[in-house]
């Protein structure tokens, strides 16, 4: 088989497309993967062996519910909570199923540690013997990960919830339903779900189920068509303002445009909730607090002698935390050890990727370097 075949373009173009992958290798085996969003290919596409595992695709944002909705969807829509933690496909690519399936992350990276955590919290024996050509797309939630760290109530460590079921090879999805079904089949966890709407139905049910999930601090909702040809997503405010903490936390190591347009969101949000003078002020007032007193700690931290960056806890067992730390560095990743201790057998690490550009920038300016 020629890698381009099922994805959506020629020969021709996949071949020009051929230079913006990278070649990897996971244990011995080689795999190429796209980096970066092309216009006519996914971000993440994979070519590995004689497979091809298709990226997930970008999805589109409204800032604007009442008429984002309707514009986008002519049909019944899904809602299905948006979860904050990170994009994962686990497929099968080859035969030997000792050491399979693999877990990939956004960018079509095999990461050692998320590959382990998948074969432990997935039946994926059972699911794959049945369904070898299908890939479950899901987002690793939980504070105990490499990167990301969302607390949910209902997970201590980590924990995987389907979002979509797709051919890893076309990127075809199994319709909505019958993925709820499919899942629950094989009791694999899925993303909460809200119901299906026709367009109209949505834009008046969509202002409280956001407004619920704000409350308890989630991040959104993704609507999809049955099919799932086309979706969209709405943000809380919770989550545009942690992450607009988050980032302000690393100043000069998020791009710019990351805040600003996070900043965009809460204007439009405000303006469509109609928001009267004292709750806007309020939330001026919070959005205020994400922005500067993250900063401010992040200064005074530095002046205090620390080192500023990306924290994160991981727990497996020793070789596979020793292969995860491989993984980084091999990316050229510097991280500092904070705690490393065992555990029932496992080890738990909790370390710092640090973030370059904020320490030495954030040094300097104390030291009088003049902008
Ligand atoms: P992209 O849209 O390219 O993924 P992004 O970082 O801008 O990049 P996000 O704002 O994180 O995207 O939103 C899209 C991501 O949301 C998906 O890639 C997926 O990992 C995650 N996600 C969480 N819950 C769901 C869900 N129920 N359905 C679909 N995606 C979900």
């Amino acid at each position: 088989m020629d890698y381009h075949e099922p994805l959506p373009v020629s020969a021709e173009r996949f071949a020009e497309l051929r230079e913006y992958f990278e070649t990897r290798s996971f244990r011995g085996r080689e795999y190429e993967h796209l980096p970066d969003y092309r216009s006519d290919l996914n971000r993440g596409v994979v070519l590995i062996e004689d497979t091809v595992v298709d990226g997930f695709p970008k999805i589109p944002r409204t800032l604007v519910i009442e008429t984002g909705v309707p514009r986008h969807f002519e049909e019944e829509l899904a809602v299905e909570e948006k979860l904050d933690g990170f994009n994962v496909r686990v497929a099968r690519v080859g035969d030997d199923s000792a050491d399979e399936p693999l877990a990939f992350t956004r960018s079509g990276i095999v990461c050692p540690f998320t590959t382990y955590q998948a074969r432990e919290l997935l039946p994926v024996a059972e699911f794959f013997a049945d369904h070898p050509d299908l890939m479950l797309c899901g987002e690793m939630v939980g504070p105990e990960n490499p990167y990301t760290d969302h607390e949910y109530a209902d997970v201590d460590s980590l924990d995987f919830r389907v979002f979509d079921v797709r051919d890893r090879e076309t990127g075809g999805s199994v319709p909505v339903r019958e993925r709820r079904d499919l899942c629950a089949d094989y009791d694999i966890p899925q993303v909460p779900f809200h119901g299906v709407f026709t367009p109209e139905e949505a834009v008046e049910k969509l202002p409280g189920i956001v407004e619920e999930l704000d409350a308890g601090g989630r991040e959104g909702v993704v609507m999809k068509t049955l099919s799932v040809d086309q979706q969209l997503k709405y943000t809380t405010s919770a989550a545009n303002q942690g992450n607009l903490e988050y980032a302000f936390s690393l100043p000069f190591d998020y791009g710019q445009a990351f805040m600003f347009r996070r900043l965009i969101r809460e204007a439009f949000q405000s303006v469509e909730w109609d928001e009267d003078e004292r709750a806007r002020r309020e939330r001026a007032h919070e959005l205020g607090e994400a922005i500067l007193c993250s900063m401010t700690d992040t200064i005074e931290r530095i002046d205090g002698g620390a080192t500023v960056g990306e924290r994160h806890t991981v727990r497996a067992p020793p070789e596979i935390v020793d292969e995860l730390f491989e993984h980084f560095r091999s990316m050229g990743l510097q991280l500092e050890i904070e705690t490393d201790e065992r555990e029932a057998g496992e080890r738990v690490v909790t370390f710092t990727k640090k973030t370059q550009a904020t320490n030495d920038k954030v040094r300097a300016y104390l030291d009088g370097q003049i902008v």
